[in-house]
């Protein structure tokens, strides 16, 4: 891949002059194809001759789908009370506050992801009595990895409700936590959290 640098010149075909031009590589704000936002200062070969963006190389691509997943809507399930608050003690077990809850989640939907069997046996734990109750609180996500872990973890669970999944973990947790307690996992956690804060 060639790298560009910002003042590297070269030619090419400008569709707004409907020509071939001289373009030069700068910093500009490329707002997305689809009008949804704008990302600021990236590289981009810009016409000499009427200022119009003609490529997007390549090494800018990383810095663009940042920003995009920035700007992607958060993943959101509503659920049981309890079921935060649960992700909550979890947290406090941890030695961290409730602001570890979304990286607790993130954790096991990452772990559960890569493991075929557990990922299988997620859909009992709706089963279990604390899935019950009316749903009245949001869990919300948001990053660039967890849409992707979470879409594997559908597939390989055979679940297709984000909120089912999300429940299911929440107990996993629990049950990991406080009903059958996983030492390995907790200090794991734990070594997490303390790099966290
Ligand atoms: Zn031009």
């Amino acid at each position: 891949m060639k790298i560009f640098k910002v003042g590297d010149t070269q030619l090419a075909v400008c569709e707004a002059c409907r020509s071939i031009k001289s373009m030069t590589f700068a910093l500009r704000d490329v707002p997305f194809s689809d009008g949804s936002g704008i990302v600021k200062n990236v590289l981009v070969g810009v016409c000499d001759t009427c200022d119009y963006v003609i490529v997007t190389p390549q090494q800018s691509a990383p810095a663009i789908k940042r920003e995009l997943d920035k700007q992607r809507k958060p993943l959101e399930a509503r659920v049981p009370a309890h079921m935060v608050d649960i992700l909550n003690l979890a947290s406090a077990e941890l030695g961290a506050t409730p602001d570890f809850s979304k990286v607790l989640i993130k954790y096991y939907v990452h772990t559960l992801s890569l493991n075929e069997k557990k990922a299988l046996h997620l859909e009992k734990y709706l089963q279990n009595d604390l899935a019950k109750g009316p749903s009245q609180k949001r869990i919300s996500l948001k990053g660039i990895q967890v849409y992707d872990d979470l879409n594997i973890l559908k597939e390989r669970s055979r679940m297709e409700s984000t909120t089912d999944v999300l429940k299911a973990v929440v107990i996993n947790i629990y049950e990991d936590f406080f009903d059958k307690p996983k030492k390995g996992v907790i200090e794991t956690l734990r070594g997490l959290a303390s790099a966290s804060f």
